[in-house]
C-alpha cells in the first residue's frame, strides 16, 4: 500500500483530499440551518487540530527534519547545520505573520464578527491572499512528509486536515460578511483548496530538479504550520476558552490523540 502512495498519484489523493475539507468547512457556514451548531463542532475542531498540530510540528517534523540535517556531521558542525533548518523554520514563521497580518489589515481564525472590518475589498483580498499562501503551504507539509516516508506523511497528513474545514469556514464566512454571495464564498473555499493542490504540486516538481527539496520544504512549511497551529488557532481557542473551559482541554486531547496515533502508526 505504501508504494501506492509513494507516488504522484497517491500524493494527490491526500492533497485533494484535504482540498475537499477546505470546501466541506464553507458547505457548512453556507447551507446550515443549524449554524450555531457547527459552529460548536468547529470549535473543537480548531482545538484538536491546534494540540495535533504542535505535536506532530515537535514530535514527528522536527526531528525528521534534524536527521536529515546533520546527517554529514557531529558536534559544531551538526550545532551549525541546524541552524539552517531553524532559521527556514523561522522563516516559514515569519512568512505567514507578513501576508495574514502585517498586509492584511484585519484576518483571524472562525466565524467573522467584525463586518465592517472587511467592508473595504482590499481588506477581503489581503485576507483572501494571505490565507491562499499559507495554504499553498498546507500542501506542501503534506507533500514533504509523504516524501520522508508513509507513516510521518500520513500523521502529517492527519494534523493538516484537521484544521482544513475550520479553514473552509474561515474563508467562506469571510466572503459571507462582505454582503458577497454564497456562490463566492464556495469559490473562495474551493481557491484556497486548489492552493493546498498546488503546494503539493510544487513539491513533487521541486524534488525532481532539486534532490534536497524535501530537507529545505519539510522546516519551511512546519514554520507556516507552527504560524497556524500556534497563533492562529491557539488565540481563537482562548478566546472561546472563556465561556467554555472545555475548549481549551480539546487542545490537551488533541496532542493526545497524536501520540496515540503515532505509537499505532509507527508501533
Ligand atoms: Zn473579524
Ligand atoms: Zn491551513
Amino acid at each position: 500500500m505504501s508504494t501506492l502512495f509513494d507516488g504522484f498519484a497517491g500524493l494527490l489523493l491526500f492533497g485533494a483530499l484535504a482540498a475537499l475539507a477546505n470546501f466541506i468547512g464553507g458547505l457548512l457556514l453556507t447551507t446550515s440551518s443549524a449554524r450555531r451548531l457547527d459552529q460548536r463542532f468547529l470549535k473543537y475542531l480548531i482545538a484538536l487540530g491546534a494540540g495535533f498540530m504542535l505535536a506532530a510540528i515537535f514530535i514527528e517534523i522536527l526531528p525528521e527534519t534534524i536527521s536529515m540535517w546533520t546527517a554529514h556531521g557531529t558536534g559544531d558542525i551538526a550545532a551549525e547545520a541546524v541552524v539552517g533548518a531553524m532559521t527556514l523554520l523561522l522563516g516559514g514563521y515569519l512568512l505567514i505573520q507578513l501576508f495574514e497580518h502585517t498586509i492584511a489589515p484585519h484576518f483571524h481564525f472562525g466565524a467573522e464578527t467584525h463586518p465592517e472590518s472587511v467592508l473595504r475589498s482590499s481588506a477581503i483580498y489581503a485576507a483572501i491572499g494571505g490565507l491562499t499562501i499559507h495554504t499553498f503551504f498546507d500542501g506542501v507539509s503534506i507533500a514533504a512528509a509523504f516524501l520522508v516516508n508513509f507513516k510521518v506523511g500520513l500523521l502529517v497528513f492527519i494534523a493538516i486536515l484537521l484544521h482544513k474545514m475550520p479553514e473552509g469556514f474561515t474563508v467562506a464566512s469571510i466572503i459571507l460578511a462582505s454582503g458577497r454571495s454564497t456562490r463566492k464564498a464556495l469559490l473562495a473555499t474551493l481557491a484556497i483548496g486548489a492552493a493546498t493542490l498546488a503546494g503539493v504540486v510544487a513539491v513533487v516538481l521541486l524534488k525532481e530538479r532539486v534532490s534536497s527539496a524535501v530537507a529545505y520544504a519539510l522546516p519551511f512549511s512546519a514554520g507556516v504550520t507552527l504560524y497556524v497551529a500556534a497563533s492562529d488557532l491557539i488565540p481563537e481557542v482562548n478566546q472561546k476558552e472563556e465561556r467554555n473551559p472545555m475548549v481549551s482541554i480539546v487542545v490537551f486531547a488533541g496532542v493526545a490523540l497524536f501520540y496515540f496515533l503515532h505509537r499505532l502508526i509507527e508501533g
